[in-house]
């Protein structure tokens, strides 16, 4: 059964692919169709402005522009375009070439261009001069963001909190500061290794120490350290069980049929796990995300290692509706998909054909 699930699944991937290829195909078409309205200048013929043609033929202005800088790319450096075609790059990359690339520095750019994500691109590009050198500094990335006037009042607030250092800071530096402090607070990575640095500590001086056990102990954490714990937590303990699967097919819709199927072992998993369905400890999570270096575990078929770091959650090996425990042993870091799909995989073939029957 789980077999023809995943010949499925490929089935569907390649038809995500082939669609993506003809997509791909079409938005070149379009990208040719935009600069021959451009060149031969459509609007003025249909008095119209070029902001009102962009938004006739079915784009956003910005969308409109964008292509026709990627045109005039493809037309100047014709690798671009090969490369376009190949899947190496995306317009929105090749559009970002506009006013950077020049004969002396295309080769850099081209050794550079694929596998970038827009951000890491615009990174590159800011250091990459018109000689075809690079320069030494860090690259720089642009960030915009909307705020609602609350919101913003909130961040004034907090550049005159800064700025009682006795320099007003730039709105840069009231980001960047910010942000420094909320990873210092709720990384947990960085508590883990806080509690570890001060177990260490501990053991320096007592000389021989109690033993490797103290770092479990849950007075090794220090009041408030864990403050906002609840909110990096709230996957754990119902992340594995089935409690939260409901939820997370009927977010993508499936069937009434399914879901009701899922009632039972909802309903049961709840009364067994209710002596569980306390927190791990924090001393034992450290242990786990120090363990794992704050990545995701799961290992794919060929050996490689998923090693995702955004929405990571600590999934129970044996399944806490199984009877599994909190231990350090007991416990991984996934990421939630493949927390999810743990969860499915460990319960069963039978279970898995109420979904995919
Ligand atoms: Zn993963």
């Amino acid at each position: 059964m789980y077999d023809e699930f995943v010949l499925e699944m490929h089935a569907l991937a390649n038809k995500a692919k082939l669609l993506h290829f003809a997509e791909r195909g079409a938005t070149l078409e379009s990208v040719f169709i935009i600069q021959e309205l451009d060149n031969r200048k459509a609007a003025i013929a249909l008095r119209m402005r070029s902001e009102d043609l962009a938004v006739y033929v079915g784009i956003t202005p910005a969308m409109y522009w964008m292509r026709l800088r990627a045109a005039r790319i493809f037309k100047r450096f014709p690798e671009t375009l090969e490369r376009f075609k190949q899947g190496e790059t995306e317009i929105s990359h090749v559009a970002m070439l506009w006013g950077k690339i020049t004969e002396a520095n295309s080769k850099l750019i081209f050794e550079n261009m694929c596998g970038r994500s827009k951000r890491e691109m615009e990174s590159f590009l800011s250091r990459v001069k018109n000689d075809g050198t690079l320069l030494e500094d860090e690259g720089v990335t642009e960030i915009t963001i909307r705020l609602k006037d609350s919101e913003r009042d909130v961040f004034e607030r907090a550049r005159e909190i800064l700025a009682h250092g006795g320099k007003v800071p730039s709105l840069a530096e009231t980001v960047v500061k910010a942000t420094e402090l909320l990873v210092d607070r709720l990384d947990p990575m960085r508590k883990a290794e806080r509690a570890a640095a001060r177990a260490e500590k501990r053991r320096g001086k007592t000389n021989e120490g109690e033993g490797e056990g103290e770092e479990f102990s849950p007075s090794s954490i220090q009041p408030g350290e864990d403050e906002f714990d609840q909110s990096c937590d709230s996957s754990e303990s119902g992340g594995s069980g089935p409690g939260d699967l409901g939820d997370y097919f009927s977010h993508f819709g499936l069937k009434e049929k399914a879901v009701s199927a899922f009632a039972i072992p909802r309903k049961h998993a709840r009364e067994s796990t209710t002596k569980h369905r306390r927190a791990i400890p924090a001393a034992m999570r450290h242990q786990v995300w120090l363990r794992d270096k704050g990545e995701c575990t799961f290992e794919h078929d060929d050996g490689s290692v998923c090693g995702e770091t955004m929405m990571i959650e600590l999934d129970h090996i044996d399944m806490v509706c199984f009877g599994g425990e909190h231990s350090v042993d007991n416990l991984r870091l996934r990421c939630r998909t493949h927390n999810r799909y743990h969860a499915v995989v460990s319960l069963g073939e039978d279970f898995m054909s109420r979904w995919y029957s």
